[in-house]
């Protein structure tokens, strides 16, 4: 038998517009139940604008959106089965742990008995079972996220929305709690919605990410299909790292050719995002860094490496870090190219030696500019 998937939210060609901006220009998505999503894009381009239309509270100017099968359009926010979680947590100072996880439960007047072994539960679930008789300035800058969305979670709802929660944290602790937030969402099975404009959160947490640009959605994928195959220059360029040149073609067989930069240095590329791309075509192109090899210019091994496009330069500087330590490099025409290294201590290249970089035109990902061909 087909396994048809099921939704926990459908929004179809939904907008907003505040008189006459335009803030969110109809966009349509699913979420599959059970799965975290992210929304990704820069200051402004209409996150929060869009998620507040799913909690209710701001009316969309078109379109529909639906949770579990049924519209929701004019139904309030304490009416709709959707709980948010803000940057600022908004849990009550004057209340211990159990009376703020406690606090919607009473309003929808759930018995006491119900009330302690819900609340018990929710605290055993995000592995916090000894924090109920605890003051809010008590708990952990991590303790209090998770008693933010404990407080959600305990009224069951059918999508937890996440409005950028990790944003007042440290980086340590940031970086500690995108996994837990990912291991909650497990543990729940629910679906979680999360905002961001951090790609490094939205990649590590989420099977599926939308890419938001003005108003618009430019791509929706798993990590690894935006990182490998964006299907636009703004989605290249906005997650992971990249090199990016602009030239012209000069050669094209439709799929890949030469391109001229703007600095005048020739490469070769193929066209991403399954667009034709033309000879005379203003285009952008990017190169990762981890796909660029930095090798001594005299070198032993500088014919070894894989690749049809060639350039010299001089190193700059190398920045340690770790495995994935990056090398910056002078190029002909003048530009600072970014390469993945791996620095040893022993041997490595430095700063004023000659170097070639080295990678192929299959990791060339190249845009036609104004989305001509
Ligand atoms: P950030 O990451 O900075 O929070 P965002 O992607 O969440 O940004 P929104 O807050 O949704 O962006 O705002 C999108 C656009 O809509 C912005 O240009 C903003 O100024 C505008 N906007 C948001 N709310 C209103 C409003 N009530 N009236 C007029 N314009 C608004």
């Amino acid at each position: 038998m087909k396994h048809t998937p099921t939704y926990d939210l459908e929004c179809q060609d939904l907008a907003k517009n505040f008189g006459s901006f335009r803030a969110v220009k109809g966009v349509s998505f699913d979420i599959p139940s059970g799965s975290f999503f992210s929304i990704l894009g820069p200051s402004g381009c209409g996150k929060t604008t869009l998620m507040r239309m799913i909690a209710g509270f701001e009316d969309p100017s078109g379109g529909d959106i639906r949770i579990k099968g049924k519209s929701v359009l004019g139904t309030p926010p304490n009416k709709r089965n959707v709980k948010m979680v803000f940057q600022h947590l908004a849990l009550f100072p004057m209340m211990n742990v159990y009376e703020n996880i406690a606090y919607g439960l009473r309003c929808n007047g759930v018995s006491s008995a119900e009330i302690k072994r819900k609340v018990h539960d929710v605290l055993e679930r995000i592995a916090l079972p000894d924090v109920a008789e605890r003051e809010i300035h008590q708990l952990s800058g991590g303790q209090k996220q998770r008693i933010a969305i404990a407080r959600c979670m305990v009224l069951d709802p059918d999508v937890l929305l996440l409005d950028e929660p990790l944003g007042a944290l440290d980086l340590k602790l940031r970086e500690a709690m995108k996994i837990e937030l990912k291991l909650l969402q497990h543990q729940f099975n629910t679906t979680f919605i999360y905002i961001t404009h951090d790609q490094s959160e939205a990649l590590v947490m989420s099977d599926n990410v939308a890419i938001m640009n003005q108003g618009e959605f430019e791509q929706i994928g798993t990590p690894q299909e935006l990182y490998h195959h964006p299907k636009t220059a703004f989605v290249a360029g906005f997650v992971g790292d990249s090199n990016r040149w602009s030239g012209t073609v000069t050669s094209s067989d439709g799929t890949g050719g030469q391109v001229e930069t703007d600095q005048g240095l020739p490469m070769t590329f193929s066209a991403a995002g399954g667009t034709k791309i033309n000879e005379g075509s203003k285009v952008d192109i990017f190169v990762r860094p981890e796909f660029i090899h930095a090798i001594r210019a005299n070198g032993a091994n500088k014919s070894s490496a894989d690749g049809d496009n060639r350039l010299s330069g001089v190193v700059d500087s190398l920045l340690f870090n770790g495995a994935n330590s990056r090398v910056l490099v002078r190029a002909q025409g003048g530009e600072l190219v970014e390469a993945d290294v791996t620095l040893t201590g022993n041997n490595d290249i430095k700063p004023g030696e000659d170097v070639e970089l080295v990678w192929s035109s299959r990791q060339a990902m190249c845009f036609a500019q104004n989305g001509g061909a």
